[in-house]
């Protein structure tokens, strides 16, 4: 099927930070209200798969400062990503979306393996499918992870939600005041100008397959149910 025959798929990327509610753990209600964010983007009819950070437990390139092994780290956030996971399949489930979640390390008592075939079944059945475990490889990223689930199971965009910024600024709004939100932006120049409000892996993965992005601010009443339904409420960066 082509895109045009079938309807709207989108990978939506959340950051771990905001499962804490800006602590460490988790922070059940801010959970509960993204879970229902999606779960009215999906009873509308898109098809949603879902990456989530591990920022709210423990982030390798931290731990690495504090004298750890970096591989080790890495593999230690990847494990936290899996606990947000498993939060946010709950309240999915609780809104009555069926929702499975797929691990890049396999841990089968509490999710399937990354599987692209049968992720992709799973959203033609309107199932909500998490990813979880990142890449499954240190030195990664899960924004980077969120362009590659995004092109193998044929997603139409990529939507970069964060925590703190609403899209793509034309230099870094928290250290310069005159800093301009940009509509629209090329990878080639969001990479050009080492613009870092996304991953450089994850820019250079969508700028190679053409595949668009948005990248917009979670904070806003219903931004996430928006940006799942089409809505320009950020940054669009495309190829
Ligand atoms: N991580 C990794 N490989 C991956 C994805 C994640 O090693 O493919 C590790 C890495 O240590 C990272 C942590 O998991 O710091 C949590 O992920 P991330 O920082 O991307 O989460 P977010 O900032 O989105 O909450």
């Amino acid at each position: 099927t082509t895109t045009a025959q079938r309807p709207r798929r989108v990978l939506l990327k959340l950051s771990g930070e905001v499962f804490g509610g800006g602590r460490i753990g988790v922070d059940p209600e801010v959970v509960r209200g993204i879970a229902a964010q999606i779960a009215a983007a999906i009873r509308q009819g898109t098809q949603v798969a879902i990456v989530v950070g591990g920022g709210n437990f423990f982030r390798g390139a931290e731990l690495q400062q504090k004298g750890m092994d970096r591989a080790r780290a890495d593999y230690i956030g990847m494990l936290g990503t899996v606990m947000n996971c498993l939060a946010l399949q709950d309240f999915l489930e609780k809104e009555g979306i069926d929702t499975r979640v797929q691990t890049a390390i396999t841990m089968g008592q509490v999710a399937e393996p990354y599987i692209p075939r049968r992720a992709i079944r799973h959203l033609e059945k309107g199932r909500a499918v998490i990813f979880g475990a990142g890449a499954g490889m240190p030195y990664f990223s899960t924004d980077t992870v969120s362009a590659q689930r995004a092109l193998e199971c044929k997603c139409d965009m990529v939507l970069m939600s964060k925590s703190g910024v609403d899209g793509v600024y034309d230099s870094d709004p928290r250290t310069n005041p005159a800093a301009r939100k940009l509509e629209t932006v090329t990878y080639a120049h969001a990479l050009q100008q080492n613009l870092k409000v996304v991953d450089a892996a994850a820019f250079s993965l969508c700028m190679e397959n053409g595949l668009p992005m948005m990248v917009f601010g979670m904070e806003g009443e219903g931004n996430i149910t928006r940006a799942i339904q089409g809505e320009r409420i950020g940054t669009l960066v495309v190829a």
